[in-house]
């Protein structure tokens, strides 16, 4: 008995070195692949700054980081992308894989492919991929991640805005139309109520502030309108906006005026009417303890 115990934890032993060993030849290859794509201008005569160096970098590093992401999920769930067979969800009947279906996702790391095995069930009519599940999938292209930075950049910045730093951070294009979506998605679940912090978030941070000398701290109101495209702009970084409707993006911040700080208490934009919009200043106003700081109220949002 003790025997066969131990052999059977040799054998996972085994198979687990066999594992590494194939992650790290395949890692090996997507480094040398990188290495290829920078060598010749490296070892060249051609003048290269610290700036053409680090732009040939961020040129290859895209392919070089989905490699890596590909094999690490291939490694880590091999089995479940090489399933031959999965129970239907609805009618429980056993299914043989139809495809393995690529598909591009983007992450943080940039965009890759994962090629999964896809299900059809004919009797129920229903598609589906085990793996998706497992790996925790979003049914966008942009995945949790992005999905999640986009939003933090859409709480506290118009939309046109928010979307030039996405591009700038991530190097991916925010104006795609499952972005629009989502975010249109966002909007309407962000009301007033639940992004302008409570009462007592507030007054703590306005706790932080001492003011000048014995004065309050200044309570800065700030309030902007834009008209914003609320279509995607084309794939392209310098391609005009299409041709979609414009509307007024209306937002406020708040924020207090320390000696060499600002420090942050409540933003809320939306494509919306003036009377949303001071309905939501109403309510953070009434969430300020007025005779903690001295309100100023500018009509420009540009801090
Ligand atoms: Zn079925």
């Amino acid at each position: 008995m003790m025997n066969a115990a131990l052999d059977l934890a040799s054998v996972e032993d085994r198979i687990q070195q066999r594992l590494l060993a194939r992650y790290r030849e395949m890692m090996h290859k997507a480094i040398d692949d990188f290495v290829d794509a920078l060598a010749e201008d490296l070892v060249s005569e051609k003048k290269m700054t610290l700036m053409d160096i680090t732009q040939a970098i961020s040129k290859a590093k895209p392919e070089l980081l989905a490699a890596i992401l590909q094999e690490s999920i291939q490694t880590k769930h091999g089995g479940i992308l090489s399933q031959d067979l999965a129970e239907c969800p609805i009618c429980k009947k056993k299914i043989r894989r139809s495809v393995h279906a690529p598909r591009t996702i983007e992450t943080v790391l940039g965009p890759a492919t994962v090629t999964r095995p896809y299900f059809y069930c004919a009797s129920c009519k229903h598609g589906f991929s085990p793996a998706d599940e497992v790996l925790g999938l979003s049914s966008r292209k942009k995945q949790h991640d992005l999905q999640k930075l986009g939003l933090e950049f859409l709480a506290d910045l118009p939309f046109e805005r928010a979307s030039e730093l996405f591009f700038k951070s991530t190097g991916l294009s925010f104006s795609d139309h499952q972005m629009h979506d989502l975010f249109a998605q966002f909007a309407e679940e962000t009301t007033a109520e639940a992004v302008i912090p409570s009462a007592a978030e507030i007054e703590r941070r306005i706790d932080t502030v001492k003011g000048k000398g014995r004065r309050r701290p200044v309570l800065v109101a700030a309030t902007d309108g834009a008209h914003t495209p609320t279509r995607p702009r084309g794939e392209g970084r310098d391609e005009k906006w299409g041709p979609g409707e414009y509307k007024e993006a209306k937002g406020f911040r708040l924020y207090l005026i320390d000696d060499d700080r600002i420090v942050h208490i409540a933003s809320w934009h939306q494509v919306g009417s003036a009377e949303e919009l001071t309905e939501a200043l109403s309510l953070a106003a009434s969430r300020i303890p007025q005779k903690k700081v001295r309100p100023c109220l500018v009509g420009d949002g540009a801090p």
